[in-house]
């Protein structure tokens, strides 16, 4: 069968000459190519609604021609010296920053978010996700024990999986898809990789640099379709060892199923409903800007964002009315203006369940202190924009404040007491992140190690030094990214005991 498929890959890579659609294409052993079937998905732009390009809709065939060109250049990669290996790492690096505003414009259109955003967060960290494990491997040492009175050492070897898959969300296309991808590769895997299906274009972009770095063709591939096509025949694949998938909890419970009789490694990085805590020792207005920050960045789209917010009573009035003053201040825009603070949602559906969430709220006797509509920008009408929105529930058993809305929607409610605000903060089925707010260092000590989260940020927000684990427990995941975490994800470990 195998042969099969591949005979029809070549035929149909002969019969290819001309490309059904001169923009995006797979990018697989060093090549653009297109899907095998020639089928093709409309791609939007958020900030006007219109059909911008079309992309492959890559099926199981396409995913067996990247996994075989990936298998292809396993030897030589794997045996790849490890300066060799962060050299190239490096090199990408270096172009992505030589292309930031290329890459930036092309997330922003792709994704909604201001370009602002994409040139100040996203495409710098997918370059240091590039440099960071560039380096990071040359550091990554196998480990030995001398068994004292045996005339025994023991040693483990950390070595690369093989071919290994890479799935990656649309929130932060870029900067996910390469915090996979760099660790993945510098640790000496080969890897068949699909972005989000919404945000396919940095993505796209990347392959040509990858190239220009001098990546062997077949280390890195990529193939761009739906999920439940595309994705699903990578997670299928009985020769694809380890997934590393970051998307939503729903389709990661998924993956796990599929993944489980296949004894694949799996990582998952999954949704969030983030507790804010905010206690009236902390330091005011520091609280109050980043507050801001972490409830709207992204228009609300990213898994760490804050949108549980719980006040102490004591200054929730005073926090409610100063709160509320900056969220109305916010611009939301076209993602090219300069002064937009809030750009477009990344997709009219996204739009629609994030709206949905609002109503909802409404039938909660959930109270909406702004915001709540939609946005109409002038020239762009049928672009995908939402007021920031601040609800006050009555209840932290509320579905909005159960379930993750991933939108520019936060809610709000006091407290009384630590253990109070403790409980309501772990009684929910995510895990990911949290933030507190205080300058007592006995209470810091005792609410760090009792939040239910694999994060927690103390007078900061989304403060990430790339050597730490990151990633969440219960429905926000399973395995940590980050550091050498990602590197042992990347690699197995193999214990040889020698007597001499
Ligand atoms: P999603 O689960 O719908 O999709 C994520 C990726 O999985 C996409 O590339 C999609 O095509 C693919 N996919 C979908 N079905 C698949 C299947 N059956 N087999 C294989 N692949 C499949 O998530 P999304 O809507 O793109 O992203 C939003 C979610 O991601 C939110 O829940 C957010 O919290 C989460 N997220 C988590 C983190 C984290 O680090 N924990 C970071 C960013 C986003």
């Amino acid at each position: 069968e195998l042969k099969k498929i591949r005979e029809f890959v070549v035929n149909k890579a002969i019969q290819d000459e001309i490309p059904a659609f001169a923009g995006i294409r797979n990018y697989i052993n060093g090549e653009y190519i297109n899907p095998i079937q020639d089928q093709w998905i409309d791609n939007y732009c958020p900030a006007n609604g219109e059909v911008y390009g079309q992309i492959p809709n890559s099926t199981k065939e396409d995913v067996e021609n990247a996994y075989i060109a990936a298998k292809s250049a396993f030897p030589i990669w794997s045996q790849t010296t490890l300066e060799e290996r962060s050299r190239i790492l490096i090199r990408i690096s270096e172009l992505l920053e030589d292309n930031l505003s290329r890459f930036a414009e092309a997330e922003s259109k792709d994704n909604g978010k201001p370009v602002s955003l994409a040139t100040q967060v996203d495409i710098p960290r997918a370059a240091s996700n590039f440099r960071f494990f560039g380096n990071a491997i040359t550091q990554f040492a196998s480990e030995s024990h001398e068994s004292v009175g045996q005339d025994t050492i023991n040693f483990t070897l950390r070595q690369p999986i093989g071919v290994v898959g890479c799935i990656s969300p649309w929130n932060l296309p870029l900067y996910l898809f390469t915090w996979k991808i760099a660790p993945a590769i510098a640790a000496g895997n080969c890897v068949v990789a699909k972005p989000s299906e919404i945000t396919p274009m940095t993505a796209y972009l990347l392959g040509e640099i990858c190239k220009e770095a001098g990546l062997p063709n077949g280390v890195l591939n990529i193939v761009h379709g739906l999920g439940t096509t595309a994705g699903q025949a990578i997670i299928d694949h009985p020769d694809i060892n380890a997934i590393s998938f970051t998307g939503g909890t729903a389709t990661g419970a998924h993956i796990a199923r599929v993944a489980a009789p296949l004894f694949k490694k799996l990582s998952l990085e999954l949704g969030g409903k983030n507790p804010n805590i905010i206690f009236a020792d902390c330091d005011y207005d520091n609280m109050l800007d980043t507050t801001v920050r972490s409830s709207f960045s992204n228009q609300g789209q990213i898994c760490l964002c804050g949108s549980r917010i719980f006040v102490e009573a004591s200054i929730y009035e005073k926090f409610k009315k100063d709160f509320v003053t900056k969220v109305k201040a916010l611009k939301v825009g076209h993602p090219s203006d300069a002064a937009t603070d809030i750009g477009a949602l990344v997709s009219k559906t996204h739009l629609e369940k994030v709206m949905a969430y609002i109503e909802i709220a409404k039938k909660e006797k959930g109270t909406i202190l702004c915001g709540g509509n939609k946005v109409v920008v002038e020239n762009f009408e049928n672009g995908y924009y939402l007021e920031p929105t601040v609800i006050e529930v009555v209840s932290n058993d509320c579905r909005v404040n159960q379930e993750e809305i991933f939108g520019p929607v936060v809610t709000i409610m006091s407290f009384e007491s630590e253990d109070e605000v403790l409980e309501m903060a772990n009684k929910v089925k995510y895990g990911l992140s949290a933030t507190l707010w205080t300058n007592d260092l006995k209470r810091t000590m005792r609410m760090s190690s009792q939040l239910q989260a694999g994060i927690v940020w103390v007078n900061t927000w989304m403060m990430r030094d790339l050597r730490t684990p990151f990633g969440g427990i219960k429905a926000s995941g399973v395995g940590r990214e980050g550091g050498f975490e990602a590197l042992r994800f990347f690699t197995e470990a193999k214990n040889v005991c020698i007597k001499y």
